[in-house]
């Protein structure tokens, strides 16, 4: 018992000195930020030297019998840190850093979402702040204009809800203006006393806006009444008052631990992905280093006559401006006439930037700068993978478009490659597929268990895969036979797919279920068998997800563009075409692939083609030469089946690579890039 103690107080004080180190990291870092700041030519952000550093770290991380995977993955956490805290650095060097107390206004009282948002904004300097709660964003908005605090953070976009109006509408009429922003993961748990059973409450109190967001719950809660308070905390200090077990309140898990209070259900909202915008204000607007990328808010009102919206925003086409948000509202007190609320990319007083806003300006009713501060919305990009499969600069192959000759019109009119029509290129997470890029997904024919499809998932990355797969719903062709996990299985998946930031496909039987398998995967599959199951390709096309869509065993090339033309004609514009082998009289294999497909496709239609050689071969000795064959012949990627152990596997076992086999895979996939950019250089 001794030694184990012992173990543990020295993990402890590893623990300690690896803290000591990433301090004396940060204190560097932030020496480097000063020194940037005194040399205005030098990158902020250098990508070639970052991409260095962490093969060099990766391969001492081996050398040391390390994990490289998550040794790089906690680099690659640092360095984001590290280049955050630089930019806050820079940030806070513009915004004047006074040796006084910040005072930052929020509305709500401690523990609401405002509140942590507050906190993470002014991050190392939260300590030397005053946050001070006020019962509504009007009073929080007067009082920052009164100069009674210097800031107010204010919550202004929900990827579930959209734009929260009040504070827009606050923002259009007040004399503030915006200089930062903040994300905040919203992670809604259900608040009470300790050891409540579920059964036992009647009553849920929480803001609107969250008890919006956690829909599906409430209605599995009918006995509860339900209250809206002014602010989540708000309800959860209410809970703590009262010491009533049958009150519960939904909340930050923050809020239930200022509160003294107990979680007694995590992550309850309808959506997976659930992220609030909040805005930093203050009286003047700050000039930020040109080398920090910052966006504009605008808010724009136009004519209501033709072509009126498409003349104010040509001016920033022209002046290769990236618009990243256009959204319209109604406007106030005019029935059915809006307003545009327009996010765009680059600094307010970039000469281009006024010029292009001047433009605007002329053809405008009303333009209003909101204000111009650093970007932290990024996309879904996750840490680079450990190899790299994609070869960007591997040219297109060329394609002669006989359906550009004059003739017999195509009967999949969207699915056709017209003259001049650019591939279509689809991006998922760090995959891409088509446009001259190529991406490979692999991982088991089914989600057997949480041991299994972690491992899979590991293995899928550490080979340097950029998606992995995994059926939860599988069309077998017996009964009797493994049927899938269904919905656990799609958790087990997701969760997976997050840990080894993968972007996950799975394959989805049953109109019913598509829109509820968009909301969990990256990517929907759409069998061999259900190619032609004209009710799933219409649902399919409803949904705004990418559709991967298997040629079906007995279909022509025809056939297939037409079941992919039902998913484009639906307004889904992004399908990836995949060959995984027909029945022929030939038995020696499962099926036979038909590799010819790829670039008859290719020439047919702008949409990605890829293989799927392991359903075709249906034994894993053929999978690797065909793979790499369908690269050859043009194909913008590939999806294989893997797993860790393919003796136990409960389906599709024999056609399942090992790890050194998909290992191999990668490599040689690899081999093939150097070779053709030898022979193209
Ligand atoms: C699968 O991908 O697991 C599968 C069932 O594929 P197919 O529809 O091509 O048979
Ligand atoms: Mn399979």
């Amino acid at each position: 018992m001794n030694g184990l103690e012992d173990l543990r107080r020295e993990l402890d004080e590893t623990d300690d000195s690896l803290l000591a180190a990433l301090e004396r990291r940060v204190g560097l870092v932030e020496r480097v930020a000063d020194a940037k700041a005194q040399s205005p030519a030098a990158l902020l952000r250098d990508r070639d030297r970052e991409k260095e550093l962490l093969a060099k770290l990766e391969k001492k991380a081996r050398d040391r019998g390390l994990n490289p995977y998550f040794v790089r993955r906690i680099f690659h956490d640092i360095l984001e840190y590290s280049i955050d805290d630089q930019q806050r650095h820079l940030a806070a060097r513009a915004q004047g850093e006074s040796a006084s107390l910040v005072k930052v206004a929020f509305q709500g009282v401690e523990g609401a979402y405002s509140h942590l948002a507050a906190n993470k904004y002014f991050g190392a300097k939260s300590g030397a702040c005053a946050f001070i709660g006020y019962r509504g964003f009007p009073e929080a908005v007067a009082a920052c204009e009164a100069g009674d605090v210097d800031f107010v953070v204010l919550p202004l976009e929900n990827t579930i809800a959209g734009s929260i109006n009040a504070t827009y509408r606050l923002l259009e009429t007040s004399s503030l203006v915006i200089v930062g922003e903040e994300v905040w993961r919203v992670e809604h748990c259900l608040i009470g006393i300790e050891g409540t059973p579920l059964g036992r409450i009647r009553h849920i109190a929480s803001h609107p806006q969250a008890l919006l967001q956690c829909g599906e719950f409430l209605d599995q809660m009918p006995q509860c009444t339900i209250e809206s308070f002014t602010d989540t905390a708000e309800a959860v200090r209410r809970v703590k008052d009262t010491q009533d077990v049958t009150h519960a309140a939904i909340a930050s898990e923050e809020a239930a631990a200022v509160y003294g209070l107990a979680v007694l259900k995590r992550d309850i909202a309808d959506q997976r992905e659930n992220f609030t915008k909040f805005v930093v204000c203050a009286k003047k607007a700050v000039a930020y280093d040109r080398r920090i990328p910052c966006k504009t808010s605008l808010v724009l009102v136009t004519d209501h006559s033709e072509g009126a919206l498409l003349a104010c925003l040509r001016p920033l086409h022209d002046a290769h401006v990236n618009m990243v948000k256009l959204e319209s509202r109604p406007l106030a007190n005019t029935p059915w006439e809006y307003q545009f609320y327009i996010d765009v990319e680059g600094h307010a007083d970039d000469p281009r930037m006024t010029a292009a806003l001047d433009a605007m300006r002329e053809r405008a009713r009303v333009l209003k700068v909101l204000g111009c501060y650093p970007i932290r919305t990024k996309g879904y990009e996750g840490v680079e993978p450990v190899v790299e499969i994609a070869a960007p600069s591997e040219p297109a192959p060329v394609c002669e478009t006989p359906a550009s000759k004059p003739g017999k019109p195509k009967p999949y009119r969207l699915a056709a490659r017209e003259a001049g029509r650019r591939d279509t290129q689809i991006k998922i997470g760090n995959a891409l597929f088509g446009g001259g890029a190529f991406a490979l997904i692999a991982g088991p024919c089914a989600v057997e268990s949480r041991e299994q499809i972690f491992e899979s998932a590991r293995i899928v990355r550490e080979a340097g895969a950029s998606m992995l797969r995994g059926g939860v719903f599988k069309p077998r062709s017996s009964p009797y036979s493994f049927q899938g996990m269904g919905w656990e299985g799609l958790e087990l998946l997701v969760e997976a797919g997050r840990k080894f930031v993968l972007p996950i496909v799975t394959e989805v039987l049953d109109p019913g279920d598509v829109q509820r398998v968009a909301q969990q995967a990256d990517m929907l599959q759409i069998g061999a068998r259900n190619m032609q199951n004209f009710a799933l390709l219409a649902e399919a096309g409803r949904c705004a997800r990418p559709i991967l869509l298997k040629r079906g065993m007995m279909s022509s090339i025809e056939e297939l563009l037409l079941a992919a033309e039902y998913i484009l004609a639906g307004g889904n514009t992004q399908v990836i075409l995949c060959e995984r082998g027909i029945r022929t009289f030939e038995n020696a294999t499962r099926n036979t692939l038909d590799l010819q497909a790829v670039p008859v496709l290719k020439r047919l239609t702008h949409l990605p083609v890829i293989v799927d050689p392991s359903h075709a071969a249906g034994e894993r000795d053929i999978i690797v030469p065909m793979a790499l064959a369908a690269k050859a012949a043009g194909a913008d990627g590939l999806i294989v089946e893997s797993h860790p152990d393919p003796d136990t596997a409960l389906c599709d076992g024999p056609q399942a690579l090992t790890t050194p086999m998909l290992n191999e895979l990668a490599a040689k996939l690899a081999a093939m890039d150097k070779t053709l950019e030898r022979t193209s250089a």
